[in-house]
Formats: structure tokens, C-alpha cells, sequence
């Protein structure tokens, strides 16, 4: 992490995995620069090579390559909401009776979903013939699993598939290299109940869920009805914030009468 300046506004948060997969117990967080966002238009548009997790991780204390799926999408959330204060993460949505509605996102406000408490790590799987400990994915894995495959093949070419079985090896702690892992994992593949615990080390993320809520609630504005089933689509491409409303980008513009534009 680069050396903190004293202009930088840093805030302590809390995580939906309360820390559990990690050393560091606190997170420290600050909204992002010109320059980070710009780099993330680049890598939305597809014009950069920089994943959206390397752009960021300046502006996050916790090593963000180690960080949980679900933390990950929380501490997206926080960077919108805490860069762009004037133009808060809303949702449109409508009640029954077809009112429109703005739903402000207020991380603060709704129901982050935590990791359980059974959470250690590792898990131990254990199965007929072995046992195995495990951990939830990482938003590094894949980052490594590419790096690895590119290397080990004299034409660097490989395929989602193998992306995949590499994320997964990932997974069994065992302190041991890539390479270990993945031949571990090839062995437990060729057990007759190997699709069985394959499923099962796949589940883990689904077991261990935890971050932002796909559903929100709110109450429509005009006739008070309850709804608790708003649909929270949060992407990549959600990270700045779209000026739709013409009227509200026209009044922080001034225009001076006497100025002449420049003639062609
Ligand atoms: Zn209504």
C-alpha cells in the first residue's frame, strides 16, 4: 500500500466475513482517486489489461487479491457510494400499483449478509476415504490460476475449464505449491465418488455465503406498500456512477453572457 497522506479520508470498516478468513482484523478504506476511476472506465471498456481488483487495492488496508467474493462486492459497493456523494447508488423500482421509486443505497442501512459463525478456517470435508481441508475462494485465485497455466504451457494457451480445476485446487489448503494442488486435486477427481467431492468443495461458497443482499426492501412513496423483493443487480459496470438526469448536470453549469466562442 502506498504511504498514506494526511488529506486522505480513511475509514475503519467492518466486512460481512468479520475477518474470519484473514490475519488482519480491520480494514481500512478510502474513496478512490481520479486516477483510479478513470483506470476502471479503461477496464470496464475493455481498452486495459488491469483487473478492476488491481486498480483498487490502494485504496483498501486488507491485501485485496486475498479478499472473499463477498467482501470484495462489499467493498465495491462502499467505493461508489463513498467516491461519487453526490450521486448516490439508487435503484428504480415499482410497487404493485405501478408507482415509480428511487431506492438510495445506504450500506449502513441494509441487511449485509454475514459469514456464518461456523466459519473456520480451514474447513475440514470429510468423505469416505479422505479428508480435506479447505478454504473459500479468493478473488486472487483466478489472477493466480492464469498466471500459472500461461506458464506452464510452452503456447500459453488454456482453457476456462482449466481455469476453473486451478481455482479449485486453490482452495485445498495444504501449504504446498500450485502444482501440488492440483495433482491432490486430480487424484480426489479420480475417486469413483469424485464428482461427489467436487460438488461438495464447490458448495462451500454457497455454504459460507456472506456480502451484499441480492433483495432489498422499501416502502413506496405513495401508497405505502411493503415491498421486500427489489432486485440488487450490483456489476462492475455499476462502479461510476451514470448522469442520465440532464437538468441535474446543467446546474452545476454556468454560462456567461458576454463570453464568445472561439470561432472555427
Ligand atoms: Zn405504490
Amino acid at each position: 500500500m502506498s504511504e498514506k497522506k494526511s488529506t486522505e479520508l480513511w475509514s475503519s470498516i467492518s466486512l460481512p466475513s468479520k475477518f474470519k478468513p484473514y490475519t488482519q482484523k480491520e480494514c481500512k478504506i478510502r474513496p478512490l482517486k481520479v486516477g483510479e476511476v478513470r483506470q476502471i472506465q479503461s477496464s470496464i471498456d475493455g481498452t486495459s489489461g488491469l483487473s478492476i481488483a488491481e486498480i483498487i487495492r490502494d485504496a483498501v488496508s486488507i491485501p485485496v487479491l486475498d479478499l472473499t467474493h463477498g467482501d470484495f462486492w462489499f467493498v465495491l459497493a462502499w467505493l461508489r457510494i463513498n467516491t461519487y456523494r453526490n450521486y448516490p447508488l439508487s435503484l428504480e423500482w415499482k410497487c404493485k400499483n405501478k408507482h415509480t421509486n428511487s431506492l438510495v443505497i445506504d450500506l449502513t442501512k441494509i441487511n449485509i449478509v454475514e459469514l456464518s459463525s461456523e466459519y473456520s478456517e480451514p474447513v475440514i470435508l470429510k468423505t469416505e476415504n479422505r479428508k480435506l481441508s479447505l478454504r473459500l475462494p479468493r478473488v486472487g485465485d483466478e489472477i493466480l490460476a492464469r498466471k500459472y497455466l500461461s506458464e506452464i504451457n510452452d503456447d500459453g494457451a488454456f482453457t476456462q475449464e482449466d481455469v476453473d480445476q486451478a481455482c479449485q485446487a486453490l482452495q485445498l489448503v495444504t501449504g504446498q505449491s500450485l502444482y501440488h494442488n492440483l495433482e491432490a486435486l486430480k487424484e480426489i477427481e479420480a475417486d469413483p465418488d469424485g464428482p461427489e467431492i467436487i460438488v461438495k468443495i464447490d458448495s462451500l461458497k454457497t455454504v459460507f455465503s456472506h456480502g451484499l443482499p441480492r433483495l432489498l426492501s422499501d416502502k413506496c412513496k405513495e401508497c405505502k406498500y411493503q415491498a421486500s423483493d427489489i432486485y440488487f443487480p450490483f456489476r462492475f459496470s455499476d462502479l461510476t456512477p451514470r448522469i442520465t438526469v440532464i437538468k441535474d448536470f446543467r446546474s452545476d453549469l454556468s454560462f456567461s453572457e458576454t463570453s464568445e466562442l472561439p470561432s472555427k
